[in-house]
């Protein structure tokens, strides 16, 4: 067998030994003869996987008891639409903080149910910063203030956690399970799982109860986060396998010694990549120091007409995934909790090396 390093932006790595569980566990789990995929999700073995995982995330992520986890489908994108149907009425104004396209998209989808105030917005400069808090033009009675703590393709996160009277929502899809959260410091935090949590096809929301009851009426109800707390996530069939595999990755993450322990690993990897980036003239990141992501690194080449050859022999070096987002170019190695320490210093001696022999 033979693995590569990994810098998927999504879907992305998985823990190796996630994946050689799932393996053993395919045709026989949990001695029922049957694999996970193949039984209801109403027996007896999968109603225990969700409660334990539920129980091991909130041991995770520290979530205090008057929260709901809730796992759903559609994507971090469906929770683009359920959090304005869920909290805000028509003619009610949410206010969004624009630092990249993911919350551009946030946005611009919440137009379509509710008014929008952009209190703050970085597309003047590419996405490359976090306006000044103090600079944020906020409503005087927004529904909600929404945020983008990791822009996933920009490669801008949020190292602070903004104040906010009213409840703060945010797309944490790139950036949840790499670190400590304060959960209580918002209202609501969703996420697709593909990129720290699990495979594609399962999403997490945590919603403080007091958000959970909708502001309208007659939503369907796999848009509606109350039917969710209600029925323990099986409002209607749930993406079983997927939900299986984030369990599993849970367990992993507090096997590994929980979150402060994932942080100072993360930290480490991304320090040491911007350090070799920001040593040298042959490569550059255009972020704002402050705010650049532990997860997302896009680095461009000082020569662009070389960018092929990087990937060709990047690729060949048994480094995969490493194009930039087209709308940034470049190259981009996302560096989230799966992918080891080694791979990124694979990548930084890799990187080394081609500027020796194209620089
Ligand atoms: C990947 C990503 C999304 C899109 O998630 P889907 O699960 O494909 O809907 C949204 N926001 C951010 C920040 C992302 O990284």
């Amino acid at each position: 067998m033979s693995r590569v390093h990994n810098f998927s932006a999504g879907p992305a790595a998985l823990p190796i030994d996630v994946l050689d569980r799932i393996r053993e566990d395919i045709p026989d789990w949990q001695g029922t003869g049957m694999s996970v995929m193949e039984i209801s999700h109403r027996g007896k073995n999968f109603v225990e996987l969700a409660r334990r995982c539920e129980a091991n995330l909130r041991r995770l992520l520290s979530i205090p008891a008057n929260y709901s986890v809730l796992w759903v489908q559609g994507g971090a994108t469906m929770q683009m639409a359920v959090a304005p149907l869920n909290l805000a009425s028509p003619g009610d104004t949410a206010d969004f903080v624009q630092t990249g396209s993911w919350g551009k998209k946030a946005a611009d989808e919440a137009r379509k149910f509710c008014d929008v105030n952009i209190v703050a917005d970085s597309s003047d400069k590419e996405f490359t910063y976090i306006p000044d808090e103090s600079s944020w033009r906020r409503s005087d009675n927004a529904a909600f203030l929404h945020i983008t703590s990791n822009e996933t393709i920009s490669g801008v996160e949020f190292h602070f956690v903004p104040r906010s009277d009213v409840p703060l929502v945010a797309d944490m899809s790139s950036t949840i399970l790499s670190r400590p959260i304060d959960v209580s410091r918002y209202g609501v935090i969703y996420a697709g799982a593909q990129k720290n949590i699990g495979p594609a096809g399962i999403t997490l929301v945590i919603v403080r109860d007091d958000l959970l009851e909708p502001v309208r009426e007659n939503l369907p109800h796999l848009m509606m986060w109350k039917s969710f707390a209600e029925s323990d996530s099986m409002t209607n069939t749930p993406p079983t396998f997927a939900w299986y595999v984030a369990d599993l990755v849970i367990q992993h993450l507090l096997n590994m010694g929980g979150l402060a322990a994932m942080a100072e690993t993360n930290q480490r990897k991304a320090s040491k990549l911007y350090a070799t980036i920001d040593g040298s003239d042959f490569y550059s990141n255009p972020i704002t120091k402050d705010c650049r992501s532990w997860m997302n690194v896009p680095f461009v080449l000082a020569d662009a007409s070389i960018d092929a050859k990087f990937l060709e022999e990047s690729l060949a070096a048994g480094l995969t995934n490493l194009k930039g987002h087209r709308s940034v170019g470049g190259m981009r190695a996302s560096l989230y909790n799966a992918v080891p320490e080694e791979s990124v210093d694979a990548l930084i001696a890799f990187m080394a090396e081609f500027e020796r022999t194209h620089g």
